[in-house]
């Protein structure tokens, strides 16, 4: 069956993904292919292909397209890479990352969130990806290193245990900050972490139970 939200779909890639200068051919194809409604509430359904972030309950959102995009560009993944991702949230990064690599580890602190992205996920069959309900901000030590870390909500500062679960050369993408945030890009060198700033941003917290 034809699914009637292609065209809205294919409209956000283009004018929001594509014109604002995402390139990298695997992302925007996942970002096409992801239906994004069925990660946000039935009410708020109207909502899922605009250029902003969505309620989805407990306090927190759905990330913007645009900042999905670009902060998977930023981790250049690869199909045989293995990835944590902090926040689950809806499950709508998530599939666009298990769309992309080989395994996703997922952790989310509200369990109602958690439960019911893994519903979505399972019902569109997705099966390499690794749930976890609890706090992640020591990020999922037992499958580490891995090749690429992100964060979907803001610590005050990097957590050096996320650092430390990446692989020589894997990349973190987080935000950081409280009022005002940055989005930061570290990268595991021979001899230590390069951290570079990309842009500013606006995430929920990073809620912290340590
Ligand atoms: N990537 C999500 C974004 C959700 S917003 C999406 O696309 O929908 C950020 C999420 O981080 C929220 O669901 C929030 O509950 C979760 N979160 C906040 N602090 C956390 C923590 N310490 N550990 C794990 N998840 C956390």
């Amino acid at each position: 069956m034809e699914d009637p939200w292609v065209e809205h779909r294919l409209k956000m890639v283009e004018t929001q993904i594509i014109s604002r200068g995402i390139t990298d051919e695997r992302v925007i194809a996942a970002m096409k292919k992801v239906p994004r409604h069925l990660f946000v509430p039935a009410e708020m359904v109207d909502y899922a292909y605009n250029d902003e972030p969505v309620p989805i309950g407990e306090g927190q959102t759905i990330s913007q397209p645009y900042i999905v995009a670009y902060m998977t560009e930023a981790l250049h993944l690869q199909p045989e890479d293995k990835v944590l991702e902090i926040g689950t949230g809806s499950g709508y990064q998530t599939a666009i990352l298990a769309e992309l690599v080989k395994e996703v580890y997922t952790v989310e602190i509200i369990a109602s969130l958690s439960l019911r992205a893994q519903e979505v996920l399972g019902k569109l069959g997705y099966r390499n990806i690794y749930f976890k309900i609890g706090d992640g901000t020591f990020g999922w030590e037992e499958n580490s290193p891995y090749e690429a870390i992100m964060v979907t909500a803001a610590p005050a500062r990097i957590p050096e245990q996320l650092e430390k679960q990446l692989k020589p050369g894997g990349r973190l993408i987080i935000p950081v900050g409280s009022a005002f945030q940055d989005l930061y890009l570290v990268t595991r060198e021979r001899d230590g972490f390069k951290r570079k700033k990309l842009l500013p941003v606006r995430f929920v917290p990073l809620i912290t139970t340590h």
